[in-house]
């Protein structure tokens, strides 16, 4: 039996119990109870499934484990915390986070105009706006409209020419002045995939003589007193704990230093994200080396140390990982729709009165294979395909010979494989790569897995059910994008292995996990696949209930989205029915209908058979 990886990337989230996977949460009902749900509906297609209680953990978890550093180290700031929406700004997720992290004054992070205006009309007031990225007059302008309305907001600088903007706006208008922040350019770079945020090369960020010469014009003009806060921020999903260490120190010099020089306001410090998420699902490749408890207790010591050293008072410390908090909150699930290996069946062998020699020979293999002998026959077998082959290229066998070849050979490497122990044998490893199965799911990678398409980051997958069985088919995984990057393939390496499944009889269904941080967003209509159908599971006690429900969109909403006009294509098509010949006038109308019917379904695909 297999488990996926489940202790290496779950975090406890959920168990599997007969057979099936089920959330570990209060009434714990299983993942598969919940999609029958939601299919009974009839709602076809992937659908996104947002767990609000796993929000929560994970914004308990950072709060509680700096608290205890806070406490143990005997430090004197605070530690508040802001989500940066560049991680996931939809609504659902969003009031999610609101709602999950409001005992805790939880904050939301924004780094364009658009997010801002979604902190501003969402953070509840008291708690937290930090603003980051590049920003012109009217952004830096909507950060006073911010403060003026009530908000405790810092504008963080990405440079010099930001600061004289906001030094204009403050003599321009008498709005309410934002706190300020600079953002430090730390010769500390991260690790790891995401790791460009950091290093004197970076994209943002003051370097030393432009912070000099930031307080100096900031005390020119009399707003030293709105310095609150500097921020670094060294990039997504840190692999390793040691540059975040380096980092701290030097920006936890770069705040003593400023402190002892005129900014006597500064009180805080905000390190930015870069909590990572386990996406591996094998142990011989974790994707971090520290806990969120080893990585709040250095963040908490050493920024005590520093300022013990200089003697400054200890600054609130603000953090802004965004994917620690969301990824695990929502799972896509997607129908499989077919197995393509699956026609290699044995009852579609069809012999001859007399076949060629070496196929009588596969036959009797496969027939005495037994665990004894596989490894041996096995070998045969591919010696013999190898032959076959070559005769077929020469003429010499028909396709129904070399089909009945490429059966038997399937067969005997399944049955091998369950003969034997897979793990002793590389090279069984190594043919399974090539024997394959390709699972059909009915979704786009490139709308709900586009750091897999971008980056090759895999995501943990396996099946909902069907757990109590070994699963033994070596799979790739094909959407349906007519796009050949749309393929999750089979990597000997980190390999997924799936059952066999007669899909003509029942549903198979996967989950991918750990989904719910960047890829909603940075997903993409290619091939016109939208966003998949999407629902909140609040679990209590007794059940779940299912809310936010937002389908995938229809057809004609589809086309509308691109810049169509709906009603005009509807005509049209409608028209060209009207105007056909040939058919009875009841056919036609029974057409016209069935065509309004399918242009109010969504894009993906209904049958699972
Ligand atoms: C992207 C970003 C974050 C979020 O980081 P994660 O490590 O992905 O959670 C935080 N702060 C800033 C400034 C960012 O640009």
């Amino acid at each position: 039996m297999q488990n996926f990886g489940l202790d290496i990337w779950a975090n406890k989230n959920f168990i599997i119990e007969n057979g099936e996977l089920k959330l570990n949460y209060k009434s714990m009902p299983s993942l598969l109870s919940i999609i029958e749900d939601i299919r009974a509906k009839d709602v076809k297609g992937p659908t996104l499934l947002r767990f609000p209680h796993l929000i929560k953990k994970q914004i308990n978890s950072l709060y509680a484990n700096f608290d205890k550093a806070i406490l143990e180290n005997g430090y004197k700031g605070s530690f508040n915390a802001v989500f940066p929406l560049k991680v996931n700004q939809l609504p659902n997720a969003v009031e999610a986070i609101i709602e999950q992290g409001k005992e805790f004054n939880y904050g939301l992070e924004a780094g364009s105009k658009a997010e801002l205006i979604i902190a501003m009309s969402k953070t509840p007031t008291g708690a937290k706006i930090t603003v980051n990225g590049f920003k012109d007059k009217e952004m830096l302008t909507l950060g006073f409209i911010a403060a003026q309305s009530g908000h405790d907001i810092t504008l963080t600088i990405e440079g010099l020419g930001e600061l004289e903007t906001i030094i204009d706006i403050a003599s321009e208008c008498n709005l309410k002045i934002p706190d300020i922040g600079i953002r430090v350019r730390l010769h500390s770079a991260g690790s790891g995939t995401w790791a460009k945020s950091g290093g004197m090369d970076a994209k943002f960020g003051l370097t030393s003589t432009e912070i000099i010469e930031a307080v100096k014009l900031l005390k020119q003009h009399n707003l030293l007193q709105h310095f609150k806060m500097i921020h670094f921020h060294i990039g997504s999903q840190m692999s390793d704990i040691a540059p975040i260490k380096k980092a701290l120190r030097e920006a936890g010099n770069i705040y003593a230093e400023l402190k002892n020089m005129e900014a006597t306001s500064l009180c805080s410090i905000n390190i930015g994200g870069g909590l990572a998420v386990e996406y591996n699902q094998h142990s011989h490749s974790k994707s971090y080396n520290y806990s969120i408890k080893e990585f709040s207790s250095s963040v908490v010591f050493l920024l005590g140390e520093i300022m013990d050293a200089k003697g400054v008072k200890h600054p609130d410390i603000f953090t802004e990982s965004g994917r620690f908090i969301i990824a695990s909150h929502a799972i896509l699930i997607t129908p499989v729709l077919e197995l393509f290996s699956q026609d290699y069946q044995e009852k579609l062998l069809n012999f001859k009165k007399v076949n060629p020699p070496l196929i009588e020979e596969l036959r009797e293999l496969n027939n005495l294979l037994n665990n004894k002998n596989c490894i041996e026959y096995l070998h045969d077998a591919l010696d013999h395909i190898e032959s076959l082959l070559t005769l077929f290229d020469l003429g010499y066998i028909d396709l129904q010979d070399r089909s009945n070849a490429e059966i038997l050979v399937h067969n005997i490497i399944k049955k091998t494989l369950y003969l034997t122990n897979v793990d002793n044998y590389i090279e069984l490893e190594q043919l399974q790569a090539n024997i394959q199965e390709r699972y059909l799911i009915n979704a786009s990678i490139f709308q709900s897995l586009p750091d897999y398409w971008g980056l090759k980051q895999r995501f943990p997958v396996m099946p909902l059910h069907h757990l109590d069985s070994t699963p033994l088919r070596a799979a790739s995984l094909w959407d349906i994008t007519c796009d050949s990057d749309g393929e999750i393939d089979f990597d000997a390496d980190k390999p997924l292995y799936l059952h066999d499944i007669n899909i003509d009889d029942e549903d198979y269904f996967l989950g991918f996990f750990n989904v719910g941080a960047y890829q909603e967003t940075l997903g993409m209509n290619h091939n016109l696949f939208t966003h998949p159908n999407e629902y909140t599971v609040e679990i209590d006690d007794n059940g779940y209930k299912l809310t936010n429900t937002i389908e995938s969109k229809n057809l004609l909403d589809i086309v509308e989205s691109i810049g169509y006009d709906k009603k005009l294509i509807y005509t049209n098509l409608e028209e060209k029915l009207q105007n056909s010949d040939f058919i009875t006038e009841k056919e036609k109308n029974d057409t016209l209908a069935k065509l309004e019917l399918y242009l109010q379904q969504n894009g993906y695909l209904r049958t699972t058979n």
